[in-house]
């Protein structure tokens, strides 16, 4: 499991994160939502060390980050590997096919052998539904489907938590359900997720439980149907302007 004790974080004056206690279970999906600018992508980018908090403790079960003091290549590396951002679906390799984009990690990083490799890549692809994928280039891929390449190739990293920021902000609806339907399928597999997302029928959906950040406050850590049914203003308000 992923826990937070205290993490703080400031870009000059401004105080992005304050004081975040958490924690992320693992095999279940932790949903942060809350208003433009309030913190959750530096949090979430944060589990993965994008951003470095000045303060707090991060513990992914073993491996303990205390932020006051340096942290070393090493432990960095490892954690990069046990929490992988999937990014939008652009940041694939232009140059390689499909197949080859889900390989590169395995091979290079995890020393997988390829053949075993290649067979992964091939189940994760029809896991996704772009079995017949492979050869293409990302050029030739549809949004929706770049972004599901994304995702096969962080889980074929076999990743213990998978990060995603707004993982639909770039498609169009139809496009945005197909990515959802994979990831409520991961979900389903029980793979530890953290997501940032602003579509709240999906948060409803998939969320064991709800982060609600704004100005850098834990306004709600709870489960998902607590936050939906809660009584407490703000969070109505914040439900309804986003629905
Ligand atoms: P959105 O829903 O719009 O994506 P967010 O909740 O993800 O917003 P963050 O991106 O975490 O918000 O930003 C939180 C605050 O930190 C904002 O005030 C933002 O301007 C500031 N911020 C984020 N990144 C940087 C940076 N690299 N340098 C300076 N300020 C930053
Ligand atoms: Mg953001």
């Amino acid at each position: 499991m992923i826990s937070l004790d205290k993490l703080s974080k400031r870009f000059g004056d401004n105080v992005v994160l304050k004081d975040i206690t958490t924690n992320f279970p693992e095999k279940e999906t932790t949903v942060i939502l809350g208003p433009s600018g309030s913190g959750k992508s530096t949090l979430l980018r944060s589990l993965n060390l994008l951003e470095k908090p000045e303060s707090g403790i991060y513990k992914l079960d073993d491996l303990t980050i205390d932020f006051s003091k340096p942290i070393s290549s090493k432990t960095t590396l490892d954690l990069r590997q046990r929490t992988e951002m999937v990014f939008q679906g652009f940041n694939l390799f232009p140059h390689l096919t499909v197949l080859k984009n889900i390989i590169e990690g395995p091979v290079h990083v995890l020393k997988t052998p390829k053949d075993q490799a290649i067979q992964e890549a091939k189940q994760l692809l029809a896991s996704v539904g772009l079995a017949e994928k492979e050869d293409a280039y990302p050029a030739q891929l549809s949004g929706g489907q770049a972004q599901r390449v994304a995702i096969a190739r962080s889980l074929a990293m076999h990743p213990e938590y998978i990060l995603l920021d707004e993982p639909t902000s770039a498609l169009d609806p139809e496009l945005e359900l197909e990515v959802l339907k994979v990831l409520l399928k991961i979900h389903n597999e029980n793979q530890s997720m953290v997501i940032v997302t602003h579509n709240m029928a999906f948060a409803k959906q998939v969320a064991n439980k709800i982060l609600f950040i704004e100005h850098g406050d834990a306004r709600y850590d709870g489960p998902t149907d607590g936050f939906f049914n809660s009584d407490d203003a703000r969070i109505k308000s914040f439900i309804a302007s986003m629905t």
